[in-house]
């Protein structure tokens, strides 16, 4: 039996992990490892491995009804053509990068046409000065990390972005001495320190043959990102921005302009009924924000919610119009990782090399179309794409910036800071065996947890009993790798109880 099989790559985080998934003439799905991939070297995380379950086929829908995709498009072009859309005061759209660079340069054509922007939803760029932005898009080449003296590391990459533990490791192997400055003890690093970020310069030794690994994601704190631009400059070191979506540094290259938003903003515009359209490209706020039944009831405020998309995610069941494309691994087109290396999905069947889809890209030209604009095809935007966004990391050029940074906070009586360590089933709300969430032998005996037992969660918005596995990390935090109901925020404070 012959078979599809499509060289891409993992849509969980900006590593860029490359892989093959064979589908059979029934559509089954299945992962092989590629080799020649320089991002992996062959490898691939447990999310990487869970891709197929990942892979749910989107269905068009018009007003909670199966369409066609034509019929969606139209639908959606109607909507866009009212009154508020021309005058675009009450539009949003938003591309975090979970798709090729060619649909998300057809989506920018779609914001041209509409007047307006496609906002990639890190609202942190839109803070800083823009000489910082190339330093946050593309970082220092994975390959480089293996070959500096030091590595200070802001990231728990075990949890958050499991193939850079292979690239740390064969740092230390070839002699770096690895600090980890994170939320718990690393086993990976050398030493493990909880210092106070104005000392970070003084004692974490770094130099310019060192590199800082960190990260930038929709709900990071600018103030923290101000620090580690401040961090690299100073000393010199080389510095990569880890990020959670396959084309973040494309889209970052590819759509940004003046006014961006970051996706809390863009659910306050909505909440506060500033925002009144909605029009999202692979991207679900309901799993982006961290309070998901808070950010479904935002969205139903909309008047219109248009979903494109390539999967069955939980923002198709409440939007107006779902136009659906082809599966990420089946669409032609590029992502750029996070060291700026362009990779090219490419399709076989049989011996042959064929195009891969362009459903996506045909489906944004016609809605372009009937919005007035020009039509699109592949090949153009794959070229445009080719001539504009190649880039390399270039050492820091701007100049120390102001900061203040988020303040964690100590803790009374029988509270916690709760922290979300996001990882790609996180952001993605897939469900993994993470049913457990991090305490330290301090909070163990403060609450008299028993062994096997459960602790005791609150907040305003909820509460959960959950299990809990003992860590070295300062007192005071519970980190979880899952979203948990009491959650409001990337840190929110809830009470704490040993469940009898
Ligand atoms: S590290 Fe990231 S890109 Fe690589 S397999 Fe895991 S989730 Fe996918």
């Amino acid at each position: 039996m012959k078979e599809m099989i499509y060289q891409t790559v993992c849509p969980g985080c900006n590593m860029g992990c490359g892989l093959y998934i064979r589908e059979n003439e029934d559509g089954k799905l299945a992962v092989d490892f590629m080799k020649s991939s320089s991002a992996n070297l062959g490898k691939l995380c447990r999310f990487g491995m869970k891709l197929p379950y990942h892979y749910s086929k989107s269905v068009s829908m018009v007003d909670g009804k199966k369409a066609s995709v034509e019929y969606a498009v139209k639908i959606a072009s109607d909507r866009l053509s009212g009154e508020d859309v021309c005058v675009n005061v009450n539009v949003a759209l938003l591309g975090v990068g979970n798709t090729t660079n060619e649909e998300s340069l057809a989506f920018n054509k779609i914001a041209d046409r509409m007047g307006t922007i496609v906002n990639t939803g890190m609202g942190v760029y839109s803070e800083l000065p823009t000489e910082c932005h190339p330093t946050v898009g593309v970082g220092v080449t994975l390959n480089d990390i293996e070959n500096v003296n030091r590595i200070a590391l802001f990231v728990d990459p075990y949890i958050q972005y499991p193939l850079l533990v292979r690239r740390i490791l064969a740092a230390r192997k070839n002699g770096a001495y690895v600090v980890s400055v994170g939320l718990r003890d690393l086993h990976l690093a050398d030493e493990n320190r909880y210092i106070d970020p104005d000392l970070y310069e003084s004692e974490l030794g770094l130099d310019s043959g060192s590199v800082i690994i960190t990260e930038l994601h929709p709900n990071t704190d600018t103030g923290w990102v101000r620090r580690m631009l401040n961090l690299a400059l100073r000393t010199q070191a080389k510095i990569l921005f880890m990020k959670p979506f396959v084309n973040a540094a494309g889209v970052d290259l590819l759509c940004k302009g003046a006014g961006q938003k970051g996706i809390p903003e863009i659910m306050d515009g909505i909440n506060e009924g500033n925002i009144k359209t909605l029009v999202v490209l692979d991207s679900d706020p309901i799993e982006l924000m961290p309070d998901s039944d808070a950010a479904a009831a935002i969205l139903k405020k909309l008047d219109n919610l248009i979903v494109i998309t390539s999967r069955d995610s939980p923002v198709n069941r409440i939007a107006d119009v779902v136009i659906a494309t082809e599966p990420q691994y089946a669409k032609a087109g590029s992502f750029m990782n996070v060291e700026g290396r362009l990779l090219n999905n490419v399709h076989v069947y049989g011996d042959n090399n064929l195009p891969s889809g362009t459903a996506g890209i045909d489906a944004l030209s016609t809605l372009n179309q009937y919005l007035g604009g020009e039509a699109m095809d592949y090949q153009t935007l794959h070229n445009k794409v080719l001539e504009s966004i190649v880039r390399k990391y270039t050492k820091p050029k701007y100049k120390e910036l102001a900061c203040q940074v988020l303040d964690i906070g100590p803790v009374e009586g029988q509270k916690g800071n709760l922290i979300y360590l996001y990882n790609p089933f996180m952001w993605f709300d897939q469900p993994d065996d993470n049913d457990f969430v991090l305490v330290n032998m301090n909070m163990v005996k403060k609450l008299g947890l028993r062994k096997g037992g459960m602790i005791a969660l609150g907040s305003d918005v909820g509460t959960v009993n959950i299990r809990y596995r003992v860590e070295n990390m300062p007192d005071g935090l519970i980190l979880s790798a899952r979203k948990l109901p009491v959650a409001t925020g990337w840190i929110t404070m809830v009470s704490t109880e040993a469940v009898l």
